[in-house]
This record gives C-alpha cells, sequence and structure tokens, in this order.
C-alpha cells in the first residue's frame, strides 16, 4: 500500500493544503478527506478523474471545501469526465452538500445538488464494512464537535489507519490496533485540557494512542502554522517508541 499527503494543515491551508489523503493499494486509489487544496495537488497528479473513491471523514469545513469545485462545471467537462463514488457521514454529510450547494446555486428549484452531478453520493457510518477494489475499509466514530469517523484501510497485507479529527478515545485505539502506518491529529503540543475541550488531540496523546495500539510508525498530522514541530514529535516519542514523522506537502510512504 501506499500514502501521500496531500495537505495536511489544520483549519486553514496556512503552510500547506488542508487535510487530503491519497491511498493506494496495487488497482486502486482512494481519497480520504478533501480539503483546501487538493484538487490542485489531484490535477497536478492526473488523478481529478482517476479516483476510485472519496472518502471524508466530517463535514468540517477544512475536509470538505475543495469539493465545491471539484464538483462544478468546469472540473466535471474535463475530458474523463465520471461520476466518483463520494461517501460521507450519513445524515450529516448530504444535509451540508446540500446547504453548500444552495450558497452558490443558480437554479433555486433545481431538486439535483452540483455534487450530485459530480459524484455518486453515497452515506456511511461507523458499521459499514466497504469493500473498494482490493481495499477493505472499516470505520470507528471519533469525538469530535460534527459526527466523525477514523478509517482503517487495508489491502489483506498491510494497514493505514487515518484518525481525523477527535479527542483521545478507545475506539481510535481499538481501531488502529496493529496499523502498519498510523495517521493522527496533533493539533495540540501539550494542553490537554484545550484539546479535549475543542475536540482534537495533543502529539503526547497521539503517540499513547500508537503505542496501546501497537502501530508500527506514527505520522502526525493536523497541525497548525507556526507549530513546533520538533516539540510535536518529541512529546510523541514520550510514549511511543516506533518511528514518528510530521507530514507535509508531499510526504509519501509505501510498505
Ligand atoms: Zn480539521
Ligand atoms: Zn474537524
Amino acid at each position: 500500500m501506499r500514502v501521500e499527503v496531500l495537505g495536511f494543515a489544520g483549519a486553514a491551508p496556512l503552510q500547506g493544503g488542508c487535510p487530503s489523503y491519497l491511498v493506494g493499494g496495487e488497482h486502486t486509489t482512494l481519497l480520504l478527506d478533501c480539503g483546501p487544496g487538493a484538487l490542485e495537488r489531484l490535477w497536478a497528479r492526473g488523478l481529478v478523474h482517476g479516483l476510485d473513491a472519496i472518502v471524508i471523514s466530517h463535514m468540517h469545513a477544512d475536509h470538505v471545501l475543495d469539493l465545491l469545485p471539484y464538483a462544478g462545471d468546469v472540473v466535471r467537462e474535463l475530458p474523463g469526465g465520471r461520476r466518483t463514488p463520494l461517501y460521507v457521514p450519513r445524515g450529516d454529510g448530504p444535509e451540508v452538500l446540500r446547504r453548500l450547494d444552495a450558497v452558490f446555486a443558480r437554479d433555486p428549484d433545481a431538486t439535483a445538488t452540483r455534487f450530485d452531478a459530480a459524484f455518486e453520493v453515497r452515506e456511511y457510518d461507523a458499521g459499514e464494512h466497504l469493500q473498494l477494489g482490493e481495499l477493505a475499509l472499516t470505520f470507528a466514530a471519533t469525538e469530535h464537535a460534527q459526527p466523525c469517523f477514523a478509517a482503517r484501510v487495508s489491502d489483506g497485507a498491510s494497514t493505514v489507519v487515518y484518525g481525523a479529527d477527535g479527542a483521545l478515545g478507545e475506539p481510535i485505539v481499538e481501531l488502529a490496533r496493529g496499523a502498519d502506518l498510523l495517521i493522527l491529529e496533533a493539533s495540540f503540543l501539550d494542553d490537554e485540557a484545550a484539546a479535549r475541550e475543542h475536540r482534537h488531540m495533543t502529539a503526547g496523546q497521539a503517540g499513547a494512542v500508537a503505542a496501546r495500539a501497537g502501530a508500527g510508525q506514527l505520522l502526525l498530522t493536523h497541525t497548525f502554522a507556526g507549530v513546533n514541530a520538533d516539540g510535536l514529535l518529541e512529546r510523541a516519542a514520550l510514549s511511543f517508541d516506533g518511528p514518528v514523522a510530521i507530514a507535509h506537502d508531499g510526504y509519501s510512504w509505501q510498505t
């Protein structure tokens, strides 16, 4: 399997794109989240109409905003245009897409949204088992301000777990069990009270999850502009003794 970071920046694309990750098997390429910056990076790789599916963890702007131009006429009419399957959280996903479309809709009476025209919109939740090509996906709900799902992706030989956004909780530890690569948010350095209040995780908590789950490697992400990168790595390494890295534009990993 392979992973490439298209965006990692939490909240705003200040030092790079916002969360978007390519996860690929031998024949299948998925996009996990589609934050600001993702579309241009997909374009540069010839993947705008080359993805097998897009899976959205939750409907916060930093994880979905590039779906808006992605679903626009210009991109839809590019050569090779097709309706890529788009998986969104059950209930909340279609509702946010409907409201987002309404802001820019030219025809207020249209029944289908731009997202319906561009994608095959499908809903999922924590109980879903998806088989996308050779990649099997399972999910766990995280503790976040909006319904949010962490994803476990496996090709049968190796496993990548993407924690999305969320405070420290048992479901992510269980989902991450034995993952070869664990991608976890490190929105905060060490202020656990602030992290819990905002439903996010500290770098130290990410390290603790990786250690308890027995993960092979840890990739810290969802970092904020001006963050002390060395500090994040140090905090995570206090409890996790495997390799730890920080996500950056173009970071890639392969088994
Ligand atoms: Zn976020
Ligand atoms: Zn969020």
